[in-house]
């Protein structure tokens, strides 16, 4: 711009000299001039917006990318939670696999055999305790003719819930 100027200035300059000698050739010329130093003008205007809307996507970029990172704290931070828990139900799971099978060993076949295809059929509940007269499995109350007959039951003989099915298991508060 201040190259133009200068040089506008100096060619007008010249015609105040007398130097050209053909005044329409150099009107013509001052009217390039300045047509190019609008021509300049406009597009210093458009570098100005286009440098402005780079700093606002910057900004926006730095904005997002300091969100990504958090969010990817967060995750790592989540997953090493999800593997703690997942380690500590691991190990719940080989206890109480160990612990079922220490019960089981004791029990006779047959009756093993009859929870196992009960516990198969049942949503995975084969017995259920009978406690204060109600069916631990189908939580149905039993009426007492039924009561009368487990309470006078021998103690190993197995007893089945009449609506479910269930191995009914005689606990201290089953209330015969
Ligand atoms: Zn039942």
């Amino acid at each position: 711009m201040e190259q133009v100027k200068t040089r506008r200035t100096r060619d007008q300059g010249m015609i105040d000299a007398g130097q050209i000698k053909d005044p329409k050739a150099l009107e013509r010329m001052l009217g390039e001039l300045e047509s190019l130093h609008r021509r300049i003008n406009s597009l210093e205007d458009t570098e100005l917006e286009v440098m402005e809307r780079l700093e606002t996507a910057q900004t926006d970029l730095d904005r997002r990318s300091a969100e990504f990172a958090a969010i990817e704290g967060e995750e790592h931070e989540l997953r090493s939670v999800v593997e703690q828990k997942a380690g500590a139900l691991q190990s719940e799971i080989a206890s109480v696999r160990a612990e079922r099978a220490s019960t089981a060993e004791g029990m006779p076949e047959d009756l093993m055999a009859l929870y196992e295809k009960l516990r198969g059929q049942k949503h995975g509940v084969g017995a259920a305790a009978l406690r204060r007269r109600e069916c631990g499995g189908c939580r149905i109350t039993l009426n007492a003719s039924d009561l009368g007959i487990i309470a006078k039951s021998p103690t190993d003989e197995v007893i089945r819930c009449e609506e479910c099915n269930r191995i009914l298991v005689r606990v201290g508060e089953s209330g015969l």
